[in-house]
């Protein structure tokens, strides 16, 4: 489907913001919108950098449920600009990173600490506004205070580290382990560093974009193939002859999911990270799992893992600089988008209130 941009004349005057808004499926604007006011437990901040991400693809191709009228962008950092009565943890002039993801507190799920799995799970950018504004107004509890040196565009990148970092935790790695990585998108890219500073000692990338697997050399990968280059085992198999402990599919199709399976050693795990379209299906052989005792696990969201993302980028143990490959004015999201589906881009970023 391809992405519709609509222009609404600029209008900037005190107490209007610009924001991209979702209109339906195919359908992304530029329109003007009261500047959001906190409420007692809330902050306003200036949106400085928000990333661009397969959810907001799926959401404007109609894959995936958002209400029209919302502002996407769930991948965002900023500057408080406006802290509500009831905030004393923040200032303005606070640099914030954002965790979307907002819990209810109160259903079983969240009273047992699952709060990724929560029943009413919300989330700025999808069903509240999000980050492709000039502004943005959310609960005091979603934003991390990040260190002013680090840069805003690089926070932007801490939602979906703090997803990588669940998926993880249900890998279990352990110092010394041969991981694979399938896919080298930013996902893939994050997930380089992560089995790195987990003590990996083998890290196998593929992609089929060169530009990428050269990233993915560059930021820890031992070997990076193209895995339409002939048989990803034969040309992958010195690393890990009997097959990797963990492999992290990080591209969400069927295909790379299946070949996942078949790259894990007897005993390893599997960790389907990347998002498949709802109704996919794979072929799994129950026996082959049974045999080889393989653990498939998944990865949903980023349940706790905020604080340890704003401390990986804080200390520089993440290297954030070389994933961001664009970056477009607020009325760019469409275009951003189109160029994230050719392959091109790696991370593509909006930023709201300019460079
Ligand atoms: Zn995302
Ligand atoms: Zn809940």
């Amino acid at each position: 489907m391809r992405v519709v941009l609509e222009w609404a004349a600029s209008i900037r005057m005190e107490g209007k913001m610009q924001a991209s808004v979702y209109r339906g499926p195919g359908k992304i604007g530029l329109e003007p919108r009261g500047a959001p006011r906190p409420g007692p437990t809330d902050l306003v901040i200036q949106v400085r950098a928000c990333g661009l991400c397969g959810t907001d693809m799926h959401i404007l191709e109609g894959e995936f449920p958002a209400a029209p009228g919302i502002v996407l962008g769930h991948e965002f950092a900023g500057v408080v600009t406006e802290v509500g009565a009831a905030v004393t943890a923040f200032k303005p002039g606070d640099h914030v990173a954002v965790d979307p993801n907002i819990a209810c507190g109160l259903c079983p799920a969240c009273q047992r600490g699952d709060v990724h799995l929560c029943d009413d799970l919300q989330a700025l950018g999808v069903t509240r506004d999000g980050g492709f504004a000039e502004m943005a107004v959310l609960p005091a509890s979603q934003a991390y205070r990040v260190p002013e040196q680090l840069s805003l565009e690089a926070c932007a990148l801490a939602e979906p580290l703090s997803c990588c970092l669940h998926g993880l935790d249900q890998a279990g790695i352990r110092t010394g382990d041969r991981v694979l990585v399938i896919g080298a998108g930013p996902i893939g890219l994050l997930m380089v560093q992560l089995a790195r500073g987990s003590g990996a000692a083998v890290v196998g990338v593929t992609d089929p974009f060169e530009a990428k697997r050269a990233l993915a050399r560059r930021l820890g990968a031992d070997r990076a193939v193209d895995p339409a280059g002939g048989d990803v085992t034969d040309r992958l198999g010195d690393l890990a002859p009997r097959g990797f402990d963990v492999v992290l599919e990080c591209v969400g199709r069927p295909a790379t999911a299946a070949q996942a399976l078949g790259l894990a050693r007897r005993g390893g795990t599997v960790v389907w990270f990347g998002v498949n379209p709802p109704g996919a299906t794979v072929p799994v052989e129950p026996y082959m799992i049974y045999r080889n005792e393989l653990t498939i696990r998944a990865a949903f969201v980023n349940p706790h893992t905020f604080a340890r993302a704003v401390t990986l980028l804080a200390q520089r143990r993440i290297q954030a600089e070389p994933l961001l490959s664009h970056r477009f004015p607020l009325g760019g999201v469409a275009e951003g988008i189109a160029m994230m589906k050719t392959g091109q881009a790696v991370k593509a970023l909006v930023l709201p209130n300019g460079g």
